[in-house]
């Protein structure tokens, strides 16, 4: 176990106790989330190593990864997926001028797909072996298990996108280096990250399922993804809701606190936390944001 003893973003050590979370998909064990009260951004802490963390990937509901129509659930999400992707690719369009585009941690590489589909020269990054072989598989994409970025040329990439991705990253201020450094001058990340400042978050609190200890390290709130790009050399263009993802989180949240689904419930808590993040500070469940690098 691996304890952190200062804020990756402000390097502040005065870590204070938030939350105990259960991991509720392999283990069930119990972990501790810290604050930092200078940036809000929260820690699991202690968390596995790189030795142990792997087994907590290891759930048959790890379905990011999958692609599986057993039950209405998965239906359901399947469908939602297609619309999101479709929806990140035209963000995407919209924003960049190149198109050269590498999506970091591609999982089985429907994204990427579509982004091949719509004219980008695609890269991928993905370190699960099992998902890297199905995206190269079903979509014969390129994609490396080389996490560090090494495989690229300086400003080689037009746009990179870590769709909740950040929050499993071990190093951050590592890897934002290595993407400011192969982005080219006038490119743009898209990152995709949950926020704990969330209504729904609230709501569920310890049993809210974006905690997703331990393979969450890194719990966002907005200051804290734009302090930790600011601190890099970026700035951020445009922040984006993503919709869907109060009522995934909600489903499952409602799952981890009573032991089953409640479809109704978790889409009225779902569309409350939509409301309440347009019409508030807080923001919503999850959300994106769009960086370029300073002129
Ligand atoms: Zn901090």
């Amino acid at each position: 176990m691996i304890k952190i003893k200062n804020c990756p973003i402000c390097n502040n050590e005065d870590l204070i106790h938030y939350i105990n979370c259960r991991d509720h998909t392999v283990s069930e064990d119990e972990f501790l989330i810290v604050s930092c009260e200078t940036c809000l951004l929260k820690i699991t802490s202690p968390r596995p190593s790189e030795n142990e963390i792997y087994k907590f990937y290891e759930s048959e509901n790890y379905i990011s990864h999958t692609n599986r129509k057993s039950s209405f659930f998965d239906w359901v999400y399947q469908l939602v997926r297609i619309y999101t992707t479709e929806r990140k690719v035209w963000l995407l369009k919209k924003n960049t001028k190149g198109r050269v585009h590498l999506d970091y941690g591609c999982g089985t590489g429907e994204f990427l797909n579509a982004c091949a589909k719509s004219g980008f020269e695609t890269h991928g990054v993905e370190p699960s072996k099992k998902a890297r072989a199905l995206a190269e598989k079903n979509y014969n994409l390129s994609v490396t298990g080389n996490t560090d970025l090494s495989n690229f040329k300086k400003g080689e990439i037009k746009s990179i996108s870590l769709w909740h991705v950040l929050e499993h990253v071990d190093n951050l201020n590592n890897l934002i280096q290595q993407i400011k450094k192969i982005l080219s001058e006038d490119g743009k990340a898209f990152i995709a990250v949950p926020n704990h400042e969330s209504w729904d978050c609230d709501y569920y609190k310890e049993y809210w399922a974006a905690w997703d200890v331990p393979i969450h390290y890194w719990h966002f709130s907005s200051k804290a993804v734009v302090k930790l790009f600011k601190k890099h050399g970026f700035k951020l263009v445009q922040k984006k809701p993503m919709l869907f993802d109060s009522f995934y989180i909600s489903l499952l949240s409602e799952k981890y606190r009573n032991g089953k689904y409640n479809f109704i419930k978790s889409f009225i808590i779902g569309f409350a936390s939509n409301l309440i993040g347009a019409f508030s500070k807080k923001g919503y469940s999850s959300q994106i944001y769009i960086f370029e690098k300073n002129k």
